[in-house]
């Protein structure tokens, strides 16, 4: 089964994100912080990570800064997630190597719509 990593801080927007991607018929795991998000990373192949921009310990973009330092991610879909305040951060994100970005709150088709954009396969 296809897997996708979630990282943010609140248990809120995991939960909901998971959901969505059950629906999707992917699997979810979750990182809490940015550290959390780097050491499964490193321990586990994920078709795309879901980063939220305002994390604790490691931020959503340092975060995607070390991830796209390894070449070993090159093949994983980044796709960061901000509120809608935060839009001048998009080309932030994309110049540092995000694939997509999402702005809160979304739903499930804008979830499939941005995985598909970064280049992810949906399962059928
Ligand atoms: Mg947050």
């Amino acid at each position: 089964m296809m897997r996708v990593l979630i990282a943010d801080d609140s248990s809120a927007i995991r939960a909901a994100v998971r959901e969505y991607l059950h629906w999707l018929h992917i699997e979810a795991s979750e990182a809490t912080n940015g550290q959390d998000c780097l050491d499964m990373a490193a321990k586990s192949d994920y078709a795309a990570i879901l980063l939220d921009w305002n994390m604790p310990v490691i931020s959503g973009i340092e975060c995607l800064r070390a991830l796209r330092s390894d070449p070993a991610y090159d093949p994983t879909a980044i796709i960061m997630i901000t509120t809608e305040d935060d839009f001048a951060r998009i080309s932030v994100a994309l110049d540092a190597g995000a694939n997509e970005y999402i702005i809160k709150p979304f739903d499930k088709l804008i979830l499939r719509l941005k995985l598909e954009a970064a280049g992810v396969a949906i399962p059928a």
